[in-house]
């Protein structure tokens, strides 16, 4: 079948990838497996060829189900018969020294199921594995640099352990995403950007999407929809502002920096949603000015919200066993309705499901580092107890 998809070229791997691609992050948040593979060989059916996993995209399903994200991936391109070309593959480690690193990609190859060298499968499935160094920030970048791990990549890919490198990042991380790319060792960068939040792109002080293009690094456009938070904000935002899924899907696609936009789509519903909007016509300047425009008059009822993204909990557990997103979550639904003026009474009662998690709190401050969004967490925590916890009845 021929894909309604449009292809570009995935920078110096000389790769075309589709300009819509799968994350497989969320398969963890649904309700059964099966579920998971049945979007899974949706995304392969209708030629998408890149899907971006991680070592860390593991948790239990609504079902109770232990999901790796990296597993699944695996068994699915394995089971296919007829599959027309090599998909491209994006996996991340939090391997950052030389052994670290090592250990990391040995178990994903082990989980993808991945064999061979230079020409990797995965079954009879020729498959292109883009190894990631996961969520690069300041303290990473310094251990990454200090103790010789770039080399133990470079030499990975010369083995043909894996075929190309690469790394995540996010917000406010500018200079070590700069020198990384300044490093001329990878191939391929993901980066969050949506319309709500342009500051890796033309709000920067540099135009991060633009500084790797430039280098011929091909560009993942992650978060393109705003996090996992956005379906349920969004109920909200819809009467003020004229934005909907699909324009902000098709603002990032109308990026030239953009190599592919990872639209994190759940179900095939949403995803064939999604697949509409890139087989349709590019969004226009003049589209793209009106859209920034409504989405600035809302800006500042997004700032300092938690995202739901869970990738705080990919590395850390609260030791006090706090549920510290699922606070952050009634807290910050809290935070858009009432910026918004609208009524607030129903977050007293959610904060009911959630009050033992917050007085569990004792603002150590541990949690802090994990926060993609660099939400300080005790301080919301103690927001939410304070304005949702005693001062219920004048909500
Ligand atoms: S600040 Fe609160 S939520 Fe964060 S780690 Fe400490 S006890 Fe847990
Ligand atoms: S606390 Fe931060 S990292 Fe965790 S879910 Fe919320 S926004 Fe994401």
């Amino acid at each position: 079948m021929k894909s309604r998809i449009r292809r570009r070229r995935l920078g110096k791997t000389g790769l075309y990838v589709s300009e819509l691609s799968f994350g497989a992050m969320n398969l963890r948040m649904l309700d059964t497996t099966d579920e998971a593979y049945e979007i899974l060989n949706y995304v392969l059916d209708q030629g998408v060829n890149l899907i971006d996993t991680a070592r860390a995209y593991n948790g239990e399903n609504k079902s109770g189900e232990l999901v790796e994200s990296e597993v699944l991936v695996g068994n699915v391109i394995r089971s296919r018969t007829v599959l027309d070309e090599p998909i491209v593959i994006v996996t991340k480690g939090h391997g950052y020294t030389p052994s670290q690193f090592d250990e990391d990609l040995s178990v994903s190859l082990s989980k993808l199921g991945i064999e061979g060298q230079g020409t990797l499968r995965i079954g009879r499935n020729e498959v292109k594995l883009i190894y990631f160094y996961h969520g690069l920030n300041q303290e990473r970048w310094e251990t990454i640099t200090s103790s010789g791990s770039l080399d133990r990549a470079l030499a990975a890919k010369a083995q043909g352990i894996v075929n190309y490198i690469g790394f995540s990042s996010h917000y406010r991380n500018a200079p070590e995403v700069k020198a990384a790319l300044d490093s001329d060792v990878f191939d391929v960068i993901e980066l969050p950007y949506n319309l709500f939040n342009r500051s890796v792109g033309e709000d920067g002080e540099s135009n991060l999407l633009k500084y790797a293009y430039d280098r011929d690094v091909g560009v993942i456009n992650m978060k393109a929809l705003g996090g996992n938070s956005m379906p349920a904000i969004y109920k909200v935002l819809r009467e003020y502002v004229n934005i909907d899924y699909r324009a902000m899907l098709g603002f990032c696609l109308a990026n030239p920096y953009i190599t592919t936009v990872d639209a994190g789509a759940r179900y095939v519903s949403e995803f064939s949603e999604d697949i509409e909007t890139a087989a349709s016509e590019p969004l226009q300047p003049h589209d793209i000015e009106r859209l920034k425009a409504e989405a600035d008059r809302i800006a500042d009822c997004m700032h300092g919200i938690c995202r739901e993204c869970m990738h705080c909990l990919e590395k850390f557990a609260c030791p006090q066993g706090v549920s510290f997103p699922a606070v952050l979550s009634v807290y910050s639904r809290y935070l858009v309705n009432k910026r918004l003026g609208k009524d607030v009474c129903e977050f007293a009662e959610r904060y009911g499901d959630v009050r033992e998690d917050a007085e569990r709190c004792i603002e150590c401050g541990e949690c802090l580092p994990w926060c993609e969004y660099k939400l300080n967490i005790p301080v919301m925590i103690r927001s939410a107890r304070e304005q949702l916890g005693s001062n219920v009845s004048t909500l």
